[in-house]
């Protein structure tokens, strides 16, 4: 098969299977309205992350609220999606790759620029704790399967059957004819991106998933590489992915998102000129989707992504809402 062929059928799944964020919703914010957008107040603390995982940014805004770092808060908050069995797309209980194996891939960076990352991980529930662990504990940033099992394991986290009987019959089904279909926004793969300012001011991001459900054996998208699926620099702030990493890695992503900030952009324009990158480089394609979130350095906010349908939750003072982001593409 042909890269750009696998690209595409990589990002299309069976009819039916609905991604959960998509079902949850608390507070909507259909205005679009962009935290931090009065531009002498700066909001922090604040939390924000890819979809409608409503659950990881009340966890993150706990820790925050408590005036723990933004380093705990995006750790803890992205664990509640990995120890959700219901969410097919992040840690335990995601979809497994072709040959039926639960592969994760995580990544963490810090106010410093410390980073840690793990990749196509198998058996551990909670690969964003290991890669804080890579970070802290080795002079590495990324470790990748077995080696980074082992180091899990090393670093005391238990052994843990991944493969959930629900996934495993629908992968089972999927086997049997892999029958795919085009349905943006209902695609398998709906990875959590988590930014997030302290009291201090300080900024920490994560990002965690299972990837592209029934992927290669070995593939790895852009959530765990550092500059792709996030990035982080404190004097600017954050910026994470989520979407068909293969696209987030050609254009180095949530670096250039950043950059983009530093240069002056708002994060609502850095995500927009984000997008805009990767699809000029896909002239004659628009059967994916992509959504960049980016927070800056006074609590400001921006979403966009190429199709309609990608939201990004945010929580701070000003209350914990879900924010539909603008397309490229408009339906
Ligand atoms: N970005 C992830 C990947 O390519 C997938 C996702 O966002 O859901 O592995």
């Amino acid at each position: 098969m042909k890269r750009r062929n696998f690209l595409k059928n990589s990002t299309l799944t069976t009819a039916g299977m609905i991604s959960v964020p998509f079902l949850a919703s608390c507070q909507e914010n259909p205005k679009q309205k962009t935290a931090g957008t009065d531009s002498n107040k700066t909001i922090k603390p604040i939390a924000i992350c890819t979809w409608n995982f409503m659950n990881a940014t009340a966890k993150a805004w706990e820790v925050l609220e408590k005036g723990g770092s933004s380093l705990d808060a995006v750790e803890q908050g992205v664990m509640v999606e990995e120890a959700d069995l219901n969410n097919e797309t992040v840690g335990n209980g995601g979809r497994p790759d072709r040959d039926g194996r639960v592969t994760l891939d995580a990544c963490i960076m810090d106010k410093d620029a410390n980073c840690g990352a793990v990749l196509c991980m198998e058996n551990i529930a909670h690969p964003i704790s290991v890669a804080r662990k890579v970070m802290e504990e080795t002079p590495h940033v990324m470790l990748v399967g077995k080696g980074a099992e082992q180091f899990a394991y090393e670093q005391g986290f238990k052994k843990t059957n991944l493969l959930t009987e629900k996934a495993k019959k629908e992968w089972l089904e999927w086997k049997k004819d892999s029958q795919y279909e085009t349905i943006i926004n209902i695609e398998n793969h709906d990875t959590i991106g988590m930014l997030a300012i302290d009291k201090d001011g300080d900024i920490a991001g994560a990002c965690t998933t299972s990837g592209m459900a029934y992927k290669m054996a070995g593939r790895v998208g852009d959530s765990p590489i550092i500059g792709a699926g996030l990035f982080v620099d404190n004097e600017v702030g954050g910026a994470t992915a989520t979407g068909v990493g293969e696209e987030v890695v050609r254009t180095v992503g949530s670096f250039l998102i950043v950059e983009l900030m530093r240069q002056g952009k708002s994060p609502q324009e850095a995500c927009e000129e984000g997008v805009k990158r990767i699809m000029k480089k896909n002239k004659d394609r628009e059967d994916f989707q992509i959504g960049f979130i980016a927070i800056n350095k006074k609590g400001e906010t921006g979403g966009y992504c190429i199709h309609p349908g990608f939201t990004y939750r945010t929580y701070s003072e000003e209350g914990h809402i879900n924010n539909p982001a603008e397309s490229f593409l408009k339906g």
